[in-house]
């Protein structure tokens, strides 16, 4: 291990969140709605960061073999659809039913991504409520009805560095019902460790590294839902500012949540790619589990999967 390089990337990687929390936190009183620091979320984000610094010099220097980019990817993708069908389309928006150790599997790959149930869910329920107002968890339009440079920050990241408060009383979601979100207290970190520590064990440094560098990807591919996801691409209903990327961030997104506009407009459908050639490997996942009877109740788009989609009057505001 480069001690050198390994200092500078924890400097730039601590100090480069540090910098964008204070500026994120004089943004909020330029609005007065003052913030409270998450030093939990920056500490985590920082060293995040500079491991996924540190991990693209070792690319660079050493380079990644191809197993270790499969395990890079395989784990993106797992922590992505944990996220994206376990916590988003079941444990939000019931789109569909499954069997507990289906479940039970896409609550692991959140948690390996350092998603939590217990915040994601309220967070996400008052996202859909409030979407894209001053009380929106995390809406690109905060600081300027237009959007903004800042405002897209404060939605990518800003957010979860700097509470506002003022939005807990907002967030009265019953998470009760959601499954394993009781076991998710005794679970989570070792979950989140065993991502790192498998691939070490497995590939040495390489494993460690390429870990880094899946949990920072695929961290802000979730992040960029709620930052371009609102901002750039095509609008399918014009009572919401939410957006369908291109197929190339469907793409990169893979789990299908770049079709961002479609979800807001149809928040129950399991299927966020109406088209069949659209990049949803959430929804293909889902096709297959059907099929084996481990997922049932499967939530169609409303739309099927023709569009042009809905004009704004036959879709009901946000719940
Ligand atoms: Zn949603
Ligand atoms: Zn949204």
């Amino acid at each position: 291990m480069n001690t050198t390089v390994l200092i500078v990337s924890l400097l730039a990687g601590f100090g480069s969140t540090l910098v964008l929390a204070f500026k994120i936190q004089e943004k909020l009183l330029e609005i007065k709605s003052a913030g409270v620091y998450s030093w939990g979320m920056i500490f985590s984000y920082s060293l995040v960061t500079a491991g996924a610094l540190y991990a693209s010099w070792f690319g660079v220097m050493e380079g990644y073999s191809l197993v270790a980019f499969f395990v890079g990817w395989f784990g993106a993708l797992y922590t992505g659809l944990g996220t994206s069908l376990g916590l988003h389309r079941h444990d939000t928006h019931g789109g569909f039913k499954a069997h507990a150790a289906v479940l039970f599997l896409l609550s692991m790959g959140a948690w390996m991504g350092g998603m939590k149930k217990w915040t994601w869910v309220p967070d996400h329920k008052l996202h859909h409520a409030k979407e894209d107002t001053i009380l929106d968890p995390h809406s690109p339009y905060l600081f300027n009805k237009n959007g903004d440079g800042w405002g897209l920050l404060w939605s990518h990241i800003g957010w979860m560095l700097v509470d506002r408060p003022q939005l807990e009383k907002l967030k009265k979601t019953d998470t009760s019902k959601v499954p394993f979100i009781k076991t998710e207290q005794y679970l989570f970190v070792p979950c989140l460790l065993l991502g790192f520590l498998v691939p070490f064990a497995f590939l040495g440094q390489e494993g460690l590294w390429i870990s880094f560098l899946r949990m920072f990807y695929m961290i802000h591919v979730t992040f960029n839902i709620n930052s371009s996801g609102h901002r750039f691409g095509r609008i399918v209903y014009e009572k919401s500012k939410s957006r369908n990327g291109t197929w190339f961030g469907a793409f990169l997104t893979m789990v299908g949540e770049r079709y961002h506009a479609n979800h807001h407009a149809d928040q129950q459908s399991a299927f966020l790619g109406w088209r069949w050639h659209d990049i949803d490997t959430g929804k293909w996942l889902l096709m297959v589990l059907e099929w084996f009877g481990l997922a049932w109740d499967v939530k169609r788009p409303r739309y099927s999967n023709k569009l042009p989609p809905p004009t704004p009057s036959d879709v009901p505001l946000a719940a």
